[in-house]
């Protein structure tokens, strides 16, 4: 099946044309700064994946997924030469809320659900939603399924999900913690039980999701029993823009002391925090990381932070769980950044989970799955590489095809 893959971001927009029987993609785009005047666009076909850029000034990310469509279909080197060639189109969803649970077709039913949860993720939603209303007015009879962020989380118990406030904002307004990056942890474990060729029910897991976002989950026999982010994607560990949990006096402390608005601490909290706001350098990890090398005090205690708060949330999900039989890490930091994985499990041997220096190294390994625990540890350490894109697409075309 030729599935079009739409993940439609606060100021991004990445798609993939993937073909599900071969699991390969065969169209990549990447729009970023969408709806800025420096909003560019990069689409490229396979087999070489040479890059043709569009100045895209000011476009939204519907008139961005416009364009790629046209240019999808006019292209010599396209692989198809009218969108009726696309068998169906799998959008993923920041926040499901707790309607959806699992990857839904996106019907007239779900279309009024998701208007629900807009509120949630007030950057995320919209777009996807604006997406999938353009393509089912391009493409009424495609279906579109919606492969939510959320949905892994929906096994948690109440314990875990409640926050301690009032009971009426849980049952007004159903604030609650709903989690995030549900598709990759819930990878992220099934690749990890494959690792270690055990079934993934007979597992304690702590997964670790590690890239410009960044959440830990508690999987226990395959399901998320706990999770870092939040009622929003702003709670739990420091990520490259975002504070993570900070003490919530801290917010109307800030707003009476300098008049700040709602709106300016949206951005202070989620935009100029986390890895940025304390490096005061970048929110990339690998600029901070060389400039610590270059003897920058404040990237170095950008990093100690960072390691710091990873190292505590895996310890508060070892004490979540009956048994834990692996870590996993995953995503850009946690895939490539061998120095970081030294550092975090540096301070937790004393746990059981005792990195092997070799194994970690990434040298000619970026892209491989593997164990990077030394054989006796007696918690295993996993390394998986997450691929968010062929994920949807694999999950969309399973729904279709059960449809059919
Ligand atoms: P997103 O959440 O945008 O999908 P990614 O999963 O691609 O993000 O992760 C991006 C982060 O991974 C950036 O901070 C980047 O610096 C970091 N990263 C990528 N490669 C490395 C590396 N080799 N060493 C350290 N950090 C890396």
């Amino acid at each position: 099946m030729k599935i079009l893959v739409v993940n439609a971001g606060s100021s991004s927009l990445k798609s993939q044309l993937i073909e599900t029987d071969g699991k390969v993609s065969q169209m990549k785009c990447l729009a970023e700064k969408v709806g800025t005047p420096e909003c560019t666009m990069s689409i490229s076909f396979a087999p070489d994946f040479k890059k043709m850029r569009y100045k895209m000034e000011g476009a939204s990310v519907t008139q961005c997924l416009k364009r790629l469509l046209d240019v999808m279909v006019d292209d010599p080197e396209s692989p198809i030469s009218g969108l009726g060639q696309i068998d169906a189109i799998g959008n993923r969803i920041v926040a499901g809320g707790e309607h959806f649970s699992k990857t839904t077709i996106i019907d007239e039913e779900a279309r009024k659900l998701l208007d629900d949860c807009e509120l949630l993720a007030p950057l995320h939603n919209p777009p996807a939603d604006a997406c999938i209303d353009m393509m089912h007015e391009l493409m009424p009879n495609t279906p579109q399924a919606g492969v939510f962020d959320t949905a892994f989380h929906t096994t948690m118990p109440p314990k875990a999900y409640l926050y301690p406030l009032p009971m009426r904002y849980y049952e007004e307004y159903r604030i609650r913690r709903y989690g995030a990056h549900g598709t990759s942890h819930r990878y992220a474990a099934q690749q990890a039980a494959n690792l270690m060729g055990r079934p993934l029910r007979d597992l304690g897991l702590i997964t670790c999701h590690l890239g410009n976002g960044g959440s830990i989950t508690a999987v226990n026999h395959g399901k998320s029993i706990d999770t870092t982010m939040g009622f929003t994607p702003l709670e739990g560990l420091m990520m490259g823009t975002r504070s993570g949990s900070i003490d919530p006096a801290i917010i109307t402390y800030i707003m009476r002391r300098e008049g700040k608005t709602f709106d300016d601490m949206d951005e202070i909290l989620n935009r100029e925090s986390g890895i940025l706001g304390v490096s005061g350098i970048s929110s990339d990890m690998r600029d901070v990381l060389d400039a610590a090398e270059g003897g920058n005090e404040r990237a170095q205690l950008a990093i100690d932070m960072y390691v710091y708060r990873i190292q505590k949330a895996i310890g508060s999900f070892y004490a979540a769980m009956t048994k834990t039989d692996a870590v996993v890490m995953t995503a850009g930091i946690g895939e490539n950044s061998a120095k970081l994985r030294e550092r975090i499990f540096a301070g937790l041997a004393h746990m059981g989970m005792i990195l092997d220096k070799e194994r970690n190294d990434v040298t000619g390994q970026i892209g491989v799955n593997r164990i990077i625990s030394i054989d006796d540890s007696p918690i295993k350490i996993c390394v998986v590489t997450t691929d968010e894109e062929m994920r949807i697409a694999r999950e969309t075309a399973n729904l279709v095809s059960q449809m059919a």
